[in-house]
């Protein structure tokens, strides 16, 4: 049946179903780091929850994971209190709906222009405080308000300054990956030696990352690509492209692989660049990400429980479908 046509009452069952099945994938995949499901399945899942809770929002539960970020800490890490929380990203998985967003955004602030077009990159999010130029913490996005200290093993990532090359306070976001050379080495060695492999470069950046011991984290040689800063007041620049350039300059790493689009035809011409890129990329992507490049309007657009709404991340198509999962077909 289709899930826009059920009633209040089987909304309310199915919508049940489905939280439950999410939170169990999210649970491997979060806590394990060990997905039961390809995330085309847990994304087709989550967009039909939420299909259903904008056609019954009095069925929307505090637990749903529409409104909360997914990832959980572990024992074992301190944890750290996000004094600006970490958010997550909307996804859209076809280029009319990717095309749908900029319009809709435009119609609501017809200044928004420019869009800062950025590499999904397939990996987990971290936080680096800085004081006095200074690395003093890093940490994991968690669910978004509290998240793990895993500052012993991000100081053993190259790629992560231990010092700026200016003396301020900042705390930089982005994303920690693992390179995909490093991802097949480490599955082989793994592979070879009796033990489970990782199913994606994804998973195994986040269980690399949060080790209790750093020389193991050492050993995996993860990198970085830093793209956003928890408070914009500590920056010179007013665009995201320009965050970038500025982070670049105190020593960071960014990803160069991103553009200012001015249309959806610059978009589109993105996402077709990106895709034919990807298998070639020393790294994985699992999408693109087109972001508000005025930094006033970003803030001024704002965000939901979990989602920045002036950014939306467009998904490339799995490779591989899996169907019939939990008695409905997924497949499109
Ligand atoms: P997400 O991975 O879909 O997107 C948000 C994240 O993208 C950000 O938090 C950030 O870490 C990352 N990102 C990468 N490049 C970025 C850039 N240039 N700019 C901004 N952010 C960038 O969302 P999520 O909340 O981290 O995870 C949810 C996703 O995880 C689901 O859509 C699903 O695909 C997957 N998942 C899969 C399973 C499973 O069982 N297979 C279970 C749970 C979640």
């Amino acid at each position: 049946k289709a899930i826009q046509t059920l009633n209040h009452s089987d909304a309310s069952k199915t919508m049940a179903k489905l939280r439950h099945q999410l939170k169990q994938w999210s649970n491997q995949y979060y806590v394990h780091d060990k997905p039961s499901v390809d995330d085309f399945i847990y994304d087709r899942a989550y967009e039909n929850l939420v299909t259903l809770e904008k056609k019954y929002p009095d069925l929307i539960t505090p637990d749903s994971p529409t409104q909360r970020v997914g990832g959980k800490t572990l024992p074992g890490f301190q944890k750290v209190r996000h004094q600006i929380p970490l958010l997550s990203l909307g996804d859209v998985f076809s280029k009319q709906e990717l095309s749908d967003f900029v319009t809709n955004l435009r119609q609501e602030y017809p200044d928004d222009t420019e869009f800062n077009c950025e590499h999904k990159i397939d990996g987990l999010s971290i936080s680096l405080r800085y004081e006095n130029g200074r690395l003093v913490q890093g940490s994991t996005r968690g669910n978004g308000h509290v998240g793990e200290d895993i500052t012993q093993n991000l100081l053993t990532i190259p790629s992560i300054p231990r010092k700026l090359t200016r003396p301020i306070n900042i705390e930089a976001r982005g994303e920690c990956y693992m390179p995909k050379k490093s991802f097949l080495t480490l599955n082989q060695y793994r592979d070879q030696n009796g033990e489970s492999v990782f199913a994606n470069p994804r998973n195994a950046a986040a269980g690399s990352l949060r080790q209790l011991n750093p020389a193991v984290t050492a050993r995996r040689h993860l990198s970085t690509f830093m793209y956003n800063v928890a408070d914009y007041n500590d920056l010179k620049t007013n665009t995201q492209s320009g965050l970038l350039e500025e982070l670049r300059e105190l020593g960071f790493t960014i990803n160069p692989n991103y553009e200012v689009a001015h249309n959806m035809d610059d978009i589109d011409r993105y996402v077709t660049k990106c895709t034919e890129q990807r298998s070639k990329l020393p790294y994985g992507i699992d999408g693109i990400v087109i972001k508000t490049n005025r930094l006033d309007l970003q803030m001024k657009i704002g965000h939901t429980v979990k989602d920045p709404k002036w950014a939306i991340a467009y998904k490339f198509p799995p490779e591989v479908v899996q169907s019939k999962v939990l008695g409905i077909d997924w497949t499109v």
